[in-house]
């Protein structure tokens, strides 16, 4: 029988991880990629705490992770698991004990750090809490703080973060607990993508992807996408997370938005132009408008708001429905790539509105 974690015909074809349950989501195995988020706020504010997951979760957040860096911490999970009615995974550093009580008290799933939980012993201990519990464990791997080898701090770099993740299943399997899945993170793009395919190579559990500190929502969602996209579209990653300095659901939207443009999710899209010299009209702020609509209701439609008729009308066509604003203040509507209406520049988005509102109640009953 093949050992848990090792990889076979690595090369051969899409890779296929082992699948671990969080909650009632499943991650690994061929399931849909999942998108996850962590809540910012003091784990002793339990309410901000709800807030927050609850908004990540109405913008399409899958699973939540919560830090817990004390007692109080690890007790609050069940609380925030049933009001938020999202799997919570308990995020512990430095103290084993916590990750034993968070599993004592309801946590979906685990995440160490194998650069501080400790020894085998701790290790060890960590495994029976978890198999007593029935939850998956994630090793989450930070290329910032990697495991000391022989008293030294260990510098940065592909073989030595896959070495670290490796290691640390290992001691898990040694365990006998193979409930893992595993993340190679770092600030680093190129560092990311190859550690992720090298360790993609060489084992089948499951891998959570995402980048140690992203930056700012912007900056943050572009390095995340050029590290995520080479590797999802490779069929490397089942769950992923944004790591933005912003609020937790506008790193889910971000990842629900990568996964979208990836064909990995279904999800509504904007198609607008970048506006120039011959825009007609205010093209931003009403894309803006349909986009906030879209994330909103979760219609999977591709809409289109182009500035002018020289390709407005070309890429709207290619949409579900779309405007495109025209010269001499008029401008035209299209659906499923038919012109349904001519109308004034200023009626346009009042008739998009009104034709998503529409297929809204239509998918809502
Ligand atoms: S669609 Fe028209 S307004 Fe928009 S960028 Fe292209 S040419 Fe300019």
């Amino acid at each position: 029988m093949r050992r848990p974690g090792a990889r076979t015909g690595a090369g051969d074809g899409p890779r296929c991880s082992r699948a671990v349950r969080i909650g009632a989501v499943r991650v690994g195995g061929g399931a849909p990629v999942s998108i996850q988020t962590m809540a910012k706020a003091d784990p002793r504010d339990t309410e901000r705490i709800v807030r927050q997951l609850r908004a990540a979760r109405a913008a399409g957040c899958d699973i939540a992770r919560v830090a817990v860096p004390d007692l109080t911490a690890a007790r609050s999970i069940s609380r925030i698991r049933e009001r938020t009615g999202l799997p919570i995974v308990a995020d512990v550093h430095f103290d084993h004990r916590l990750a034993i009580e968070a599993a004592r008290c309801g946590a979906d799933g685990l995440r160490v750090n194998p650069g501080n939980l400790g020894g085998p012993r701790a290790v060890r201990a960590v495994a029976e809490a978890a198999r007593a519990a029935g939850i998956p464990i994630r090793v989450g791997v930070n290329a910032g703080s990697l495991p000391k080898r022989a008293g030294r701090p260990v510098a940065a770099s592909v073989s030595a973060v896959v070495r670290a993740a490796l290691d640390m299943a290992n001691e898990f399997f040694r365990c006998e607990f193979f409930e893992l899945k595993v993340s190679l993170k770092a600030f680093d793009v190129p560092l990311t993508i190859a550690a992720n395919r090298a360790f993609a190579a060489a084992s089948d559990l499951p891998i959570h992807l995402g980048l140690t500190e992203a930056g700012p929502p912007l900056s943050g969602a572009v390095r995340s996408a050029a590290a995520l996209a080479p590797l999802l579209l490779e069929g490397i990653g089942d769950t992923v997370r944004i790591s933005l300095s912003g609020s937790p659901a506008e790193e889910v939207r971000a990842a629900r938005t990568l996964l979208v443009c990836l064909g990995l999710r279904k999800g509504g899209a904007v198609v607008s132009c970048p506006t120039c010299g011959r825009t007609s009209a205010e093209v931003v702020p009403v894309a803006r408008r349909v986009e906030h609509f879209l994330e909103e209701s979760g219609l999977s439609l591709v809409v289109a708001v182009m500035g002018c008729e020289v390709n407005g009308p070309g890429e709207a066509r290619a949409a579900d429905v779309g405007i495109a604003f025209g010269p001499r203040g008029r401008g035209l509507l299209f659906e499923g790539g038919v012109v349904v209406e001519s109308a004034p520049n200023r009626e346009l988005e009042r008739l998009l509105m009104c034709r998503l509102r529409q297929a809204a109640e239509a998918r809502h009953g």
